[in-house]
Parts: structure tokens; C-alpha cells; sequence
């Protein structure tokens, strides 16, 4: 887990060469939200009693807890849509290429290469990454990668990238643009985006990107999107308990 630069020990000669640094992970940090039960409550009911006030909202507990309940049974989605959360997100270009596919209740700023220079930090999996993929398409498992499998994973890609970022730095070098120059770069390189959405996108999003026992509707999302998603899960289970709770106990399916 964590950075670890290439120029390490193994590295014959570490001063000739360009540092890429080698990350496993991914870190999503919630920068901004309005997003509260109160929020799916006071829109689901101002369609029968009119304008209501918090104090009432939580004169009974129990009501709103079986009033989410219900809209998430029944699918009465858009009480779940007048909240706001938005994710700073670093991970590898892969993660974000599956990641704007999802075009309904999200939006998404992605740091620019056209305008910046690209570091080079790139994207290795750790030993707890099922490696090795068995069966047909449609129906397969991963199952763990020998050491071996992960060192070699971790020398070729650690090169490759290395490679990929020499040529990079090269074409600059020669005064081309880094428009056309960050052609040379794979998609294992870390980019950065602000993703806001609300809690019925991201409950979608959810359904799609991670695999959970509670899941009426199974999803086998690539680990790497799933681990975004798991920290996502993460923040907003802790802003909207109740609508987290309903989510679960519904299948996971969103409303
Ligand atoms: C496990 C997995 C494997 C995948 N594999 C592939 C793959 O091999 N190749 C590939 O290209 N993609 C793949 N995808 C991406 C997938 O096809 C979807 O693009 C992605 O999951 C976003 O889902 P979505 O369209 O439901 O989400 P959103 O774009 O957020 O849309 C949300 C919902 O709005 C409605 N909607 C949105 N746009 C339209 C529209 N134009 N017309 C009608 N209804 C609309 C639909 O009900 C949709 O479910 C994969 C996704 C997963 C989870």
C-alpha cells in the first residue's frame, strides 16, 4: 500500500533515471456536503403535509426512519436527490475512464494535462489484489496472484512507466506541447477530479461499482473503482444514516 518510488534498492542506477513514484492506492476526500435524512424527509413531505419544520421531523424518529424505509422500498427516488456531496478524488486514469460513464447526477471537474505538467505517479497493485482471473467471461473469479505474479507485475508496469514518463519528459524536452505530448502516457497514471453528486446517484453508482452480500442485484466491478466506491460508501453512510440503512436492508438498489 501507500508510495514507494521506483529508484529503490533494486534499481541498478537510481541517479540516472527519472523518480516514478509507484502508488496502490486511491483517496477520495469529502470536501463539501449538505446532504442529511432531514433532506429526503422534507421533500417527501411536503408532497402531503406542505412546508414542514425540522423540530417536527424529529418529533418521531421512528416515522422518518420507516418513511425513508418505504421510499426506498417503493422506489420513490427523487426525495433522495435534494442533497449534495462532492469527492475529491485521486486515483489512476482507468479508475476514471469507468467512473464518467455514470453521466445521471454527477458532475466532474478532472485536473488537466493540457494545461499542466503530469507527474509521474503511477499505479501498481498490492499483494492483497486478486491477481489471476478464472472461468469464461460472465462467469469468472479472481483468485490471489503468487508473489512472483506481483513482482512481475510490479517490475514490468514499474518500467513500462518508466519508459512511458522518459518519453513524455522527452517530447517536452523538444518544446512539444503537452497536449500532444502526454500521448506517451498509459492510462495507470494517476489523475485527480472533484465528483459532486447526490445520494441517489451515488446509490446507483454504488449498486454498480461494489460488490456487497446485501446486493439483491449482484455487480462485479473492477477492484480498483470498488475501492473509490468503498470510501465514498464510507461518507455518506456517515452523513445520511437512515438513508444508508434503508439502502441496505433494500437490496442495495437505488430508488
Ligand atoms: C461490472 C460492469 C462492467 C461494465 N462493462 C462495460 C463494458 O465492457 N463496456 C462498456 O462500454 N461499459 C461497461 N460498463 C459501463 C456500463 O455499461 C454503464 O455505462 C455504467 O455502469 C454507467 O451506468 P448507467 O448508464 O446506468 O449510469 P448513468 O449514466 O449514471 O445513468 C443512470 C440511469 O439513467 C438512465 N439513462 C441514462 N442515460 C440514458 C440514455 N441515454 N437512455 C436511456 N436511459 C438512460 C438509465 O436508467 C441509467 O441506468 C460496465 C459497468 C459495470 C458496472
Amino acid at each position: 500500500m501507500g508510495r514507494t518510488p521506483l529508484t529503490s534498492a533494486d534499481d541498478p542506477k537510481p541517479s540516472t533515471r527519472t523518480d516514478v513514484t509507484l502508488r496502490s492506492d486511491v483517496t477520495v476526500e469529502l470536501v463539501k456536503s449538505s446532504a442529511s435524512d432531514s433532506d429526503v424527509l422534507f421533500a417527501a413531505r411536503v408532497s402531503t403535509l406542505g412546508e414542514q419544520s425540522i423540530e417536527e421531523l424529529q418529533k418521531d424518529p421512528e416515522r422518518s426512519k420507516g418513511l425513508i424505509n418505504y421510499l426506498m422500498r417503493d422506489r420513490h427516488g427523487s426525495p433522495f436527490e435534494h442533497n449534495s456531496m462532492t469527492f475529491l478524488v485521486s486515483a489512476p486514469i482507468f479508475v476514471f475512464r469507468e467512473f464518467m460513464r455514470h453521466r445521471v447526477g454527477w458532475s466532474y471537474n478532472e485536473e488537466s494535462g493540457r494545461y499542466r505538467e503530469l507527474q509521474p505517479v503511477f499505479y501498481v497493485p498490492d499483494t492483497s489484489r486478486k491477481l489471476v482471473q478464472e472461468g469464461r467471461p460472465g462467469k469468472y473469479v479472481f483468485v490471489e496472484g503468487t508473489p512472483a505474479q506481483h513482482a512481475t507485475v510490479r517490475h514490468v508496469l514499474g518500467e513500462s512507466y518508466h519508459q512511458a514518463y522518459e518519453a513524455y519528459q522527452k517530447l517536452l524536452a523538444e518544446g512539444v506541447a503537452r497536449e500532444v505530448a502526454r500521448a506517451a502516457l498509459p492510462v495507470g497514471l494517476y489523475s485527480s477530479m472533484y465528483a459532486t453528486c447526490n445520494a441517489r446517484s451515488l446509490m446507483h453508482f454504488l449498486g454498480l461499482r461494489t460488490q456487497h452480500e446485501l446486493a439483491k442485484v449482484p455487480s462485479f466491478p473492477q477492484r480498483e473503482i470498488e475501492m473509490v466506491g468503498e470510501k465514498m460508501e464510507a461518507e455518506w453512510a456517515r452523513l445520511m444514516p437512515l438513508t444508508y440503512s434503508a439502502f441496505n436492508a433494500n437490496g442495495r438498489v437505488a430508488p
